[in-house]
Parts: C-alpha cells; structure tokens; sequence
C-alpha cells in the first residue's frame, strides 16, 4: 500500500513539473508577460520605446527571423533584467522583457525616476549616484546587444528542452535508482535502506544542480556569442553593457562596507549568481569576439 503511494506521488512530481516547465514554454504571455510586465498606475502595459522596438527589427534581420512581429512580443519588465520564454517554433511564439531602465534616455530620467538603494535615497551628485546615471542610460547597441541575447534564447530549442525535460527525468531517474538499490541490498533492514535512499537523493540531487549550472552558463554564452557576432556595434554594446554592470556593482560593494563582500567578488562578479556565468568571463567573450572580427564599427 505505501509502495503504491509513493508510486502516484513520484508520478504526479514527474507531471507536475513538467507542466509547469512546459506551460511556462508553451504559454509565455500568461506565464511571464502578464506576470512580470511593468504597468502603470492605472494597470496599464508601459509602452516599450521606440528605440527598443527599431534595434528589435534590425538584430531579429540579422538573425535571420522573419515575421518577427508576429512571433516575438516585446514588453517591458518590472525589474532590472532581461527575460524571455516561449519560443519562434511554439505556436503561442515568444515575449521578450527589456529591463525597466531602458526607459532611461538620458541620466536626469535615472535622477527622477525615484531609484533608491537599499531603501534609501541615492545621493545623486556623489560617486555612486554618478555611477549609477551614467550606468543606467543604455545605448543603442547595448539595447541590441540584449535583444540579441533574448532572441538566441529563444530560438534554441535545445536549451528550451533541457529547460523542460531535465527535472522530471532526474526524479524519474532517482526513483529507479532508489527502487534498484531497494531490491538489490538492505531489503529488509529498514535503517540501512533509509541512509542509502537518503544517499541516492543527495548525490542525485548535487549531479543534478552540477549539470543544470553548467547547461545553463553554456547557454548564457552561447546566446552572448550569437548576439555579439550580428555587427561590430552589437558586440560593442556587450562590452559596453557588462563593463558598466561591472563597475555599478563594485561601487555596492565599496558602499556596502564588509558585508558587499557578501554579494560581490573584488572583481564586480556577482557571488550569489547561480543560472548565470561570472560577468567578467562574459565580457570577456564578447571583447575576444570584437576584437578578433575583422569588420568595422561605423559611427552611429
Ligand atoms: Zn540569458
């Protein structure tokens, strides 16, 4: 009986997680747009800028996507970062989410725009309130630079699945894995066989995370790389994008005393990043590419 218990619950884990993987995917102006899109105070959509939506048509050009108006929505997110879901081959197609400050188009809209650090007010003629203007007014080409980036992801279906398929398999693959060693070895002494199930879950579990992390890294380069090799001016904005992500975050760091060492390695690189490669490999990648191509910025 407890057997055909744990049974239907391993069974409803595998199928839980893959829908929700899944519907994240298949679903993604329901699951991330309507979710994370920066609205305002009436609860209206915030209209993404016109610079955003002509850098849009020009990177999904170079990257060889047609009709990507109909396939690809662009929104604005409420927080810092870029984020995407869905993909070009699903039926419901993609959204993208550019960061709220590409709102910014010049430093005295960072200065008004009511940004505060560590909920306090930001100093805005001090060193770091400098930094963080001059940080947070994109350029055209690091606004490429990401769209680049979002649409690479989007686009490989092959990150897609893992996305998709890989928890539900290991949990799949761990329950196998506890039923064989159940049956092979301490049967019958309860004890034993509890510390070896509790040992199968926990290496199970670290191999996990440990494939995960560096699916996910392989991922974040893979989509710097595509996004950087579209023109000159696109990798020329990763460099410049990274470089000023760099700098904003040793300026916390040195604001923050000891306890910036908490969230930020001497070098900018963030310590609790997880789902992401260090900031300084990433640049690096994206000036070795710049350096490396032989074509030309133009002046814009
Ligand atoms: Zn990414």
């Amino acid at each position: 009986m407890a057997d055909k218990i744990v049974r239907v619950c391993i069974r409803l884990g595998i199928g839980g997680l893959f829908v929700i993987n899944a519907s994240g995917e298949l679903f993604p102006h329901q699951a991330c747009k309507q979710v994370n899109a920066l609205k305002d105070e009436n609860g209206i959509l915030v209209d993404v800028p016109e610079t955003c939506r002509e850098q849009f048509k020009e990177v999904a050009v170079k990257l060889g996507l047609k009709n990507s108006a109909q396939k690809v929505t662009l929104f604005v997110n409420e927080g810092f970062h870029a984020v995407s879901a869905g993909s070009t081959w699903f039926p419901e197609g993609a959204v993208i989410g550019l960061p709220r400050w590409y709102l910014y188009q010049t430093k005295e809209d960072v200065a008004t725009s009511g940004l505060k650090f560590l909920g306090r007010n930001i100093q805005w003629d001090s060193e770091f309130g400098e930094t963080v203007k001059f940080c947070y007014v994109p350029t055209k080409d690091m606004i490429g630079f990401t769209i680049g980036h979002e649409l690479a992801h989007i686009q490989h279906l092959e990150f897609k699945m893992f996305d998709i398929f890989a928890s539900p398999f290991w949990l799949f693959l761990t329950y196998k894995m506890i039923r064989f060693v159940h049956y092979r070895t301490f049967k019958k002494q309860a004890m034993w066989n509890l510390l070896l199930n509790l040992s199968v879950c926990g290496v199970n579990y670290f191999a996990y995370r440990l494939v995960n992390r560096k699916v996910q890294h392989f991922s974040e380069f893979n989509a710097d790389k595509i996004s950087a090799e579209c023109t000159p001016q696109i990798a020329k904005g990763g460099v410049d994008f990274f470089t000023r992500r760099l700098k904003l975050n040793l300026v916390q760091r040195s604001l923050l005393g000891e306890e910036g060492e908490d969230f930020f390695t001497e070098d900018g690189n963030e310590v609790k990043s997880y789902t992401h490669p260090r900031l300084t490999d990433r640049l690096d990648q994206v000036k070795f590419i710049l350096s490396s191509s032989d074509f030309q910025l133009d002046s814009r």
